[in-house]
């Protein structure tokens, strides 16, 4: 092999006497480019990136290597017993963490508050801090307001409007709303809320007390009074949002629900209280979507007359049931429905949640 590497790193790799080979100045290797003659250096420049970043405790180390060194090192990889081996980054890593333990209060850990890379190329130091996580509930008290962001759009979101105060308190780049589930732009949310992860982006500060929770809550709820409403639970781990988010809560809405020729109180209670229902995907979501026929369950139904062209209904669905189309039965994808049962055109006029059963979340966690 016409490679020639530096003896440390021979030994690494199980070598203890390499004959030939063998580059005399370390910071001649072309595998690990006199990195370790620097460890002191690279960890006292990893240390000062950890000091400027507030309210931290934990960090990670990872290493980017030149592709060449990679090479190198597979190639040697191919001639030696790879038992004995231990990877340049592997090393690398062990080396500068062990450093910073000695040296400062930070602590080495799997699930940290700050991510380093370091680059053994250009000697930099690259810093990611760990998002902060908040679980919560949110209303939605006013018809027209998005649940996320959208960059073509100014309308207002439940997202941008906690986001500023959000923001303001605790610092970071920016806020993303993780909800489960989510409601159309002209559904109100209301009752307990809507669970959501809210995940803030390079937070400025990561040690939140429940007051200062409970005070940034206040604020998004005065800020924003009679638009939305939220409950800051605690902080979580990322992991919630995937819960959260395959989480199926059956929900509990109330319609208003218009007909184009009048009926009788008799005909509306034509409606069971109970339905199975074959839902295809709804025109409106089938770009979304995928197109499929899903059963679906209406676990109860109440009717509350308004005139003989209005009546409201308190219904309770299994979770995935689309209700507008339920309602207008959406060109017969959706059977039965409230149009098909009544022999009317129905329409959905107004429609609100009123509850989302997650109770078993909050004691999950
Ligand atoms: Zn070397």
């Amino acid at each position: 092999m016409e490679l020639k590497i530096c003896r440390k790193c021979w030994k690494r790799n199980g070598i203890a006497k390499p004959k030939a080979d063998l580059i005399s100045k370390e910071e001649e290797c072309p595998l690990c480019l006199g990195s370790f003659l620097r460890i002191e250096e690279i960890s006292r420049m990893i240390k000062s990136e950890l000091d400027s970043t507030p309210e931290i405790s934990s960090f990670s180390i990872g290493t980017k290597i030149p592709k060449e060194s990679e090479n190198i090192e597979e190639r040697i990889w191919e001639d030696i017993d790879i038992r004995n081996a231990k990877s340049i980054k592997a090393e690398l890593n062990t080396e500068i963490g062990r450093w910073i333990e000695k040296n400062s209060r930070y602590r080495f850990s799997l699930d940290p508050d700050v991510r380093i890379i370091y680059d053994s190329k250009k000697n930099s130091v690259e810093k990611q801090i760990t998002s902060l996580y908040i679980y919560g509930y949110y209303n939605k008290l006013q018809r027209m307001i998005r649940q996320t962001k959208r960059a073509d759009s100014e309308d207002e979101s439940v997202e941008g409007l906690i986001e500023g105060p959000i923001i303001e308190s605790i610092g970071g780049i920016k806020a993303v709303l993780h909800g489960s589930g989510r409601e159309d732009i002209d559904v109100l949310m209301l009752g307990e809320g809507r669970p959501f992860v809210l995940e803030v982006i390079a937070p400025g500060k990561r040690r939140i007390s429940r007051t200062l929770l409970k005070r940034i809550e206040n604020k998004i709820n005065v800020q924003n009074k009679g638009k939305i409403a939220v409950k800051l639970k605690k902080l979580c781990k990322k992991e919630l949002i995937a819960i959260i988010k395959r989480a199926k809560f059956d929900k509990e809405y109330e319609a208003i629900i218009e007909l184009d020729k009048p009926i009788t109180k008799e005909e509306m209670k034509k409606i069971p209280s109970k339905i199975l229902l074959m839902q295809r995907t709804p025109i409106r979501v089938a770009n979304r979507r995928a197109d499929l026929i899903r059963k679906r369950k209406i676990k109860s139904i109440k009717m509350i007359w308004i005139d003989n062209r209005h009546f409201k209904a308190n219904i309770l669905s299994q979770s995935g049931t689309y209700i507008k189309e339920f309602i207008s039965g959406d060109n017969g994808r959706t059977n039965p429905s409230v149009s098909s049962i009544l022999g009317r055109k129905a329409f959905c006029k107004e429609l609100n949640v009123l509850r989302i059963h997650s109770e078993w979340l909050d004691d999950f966690w």
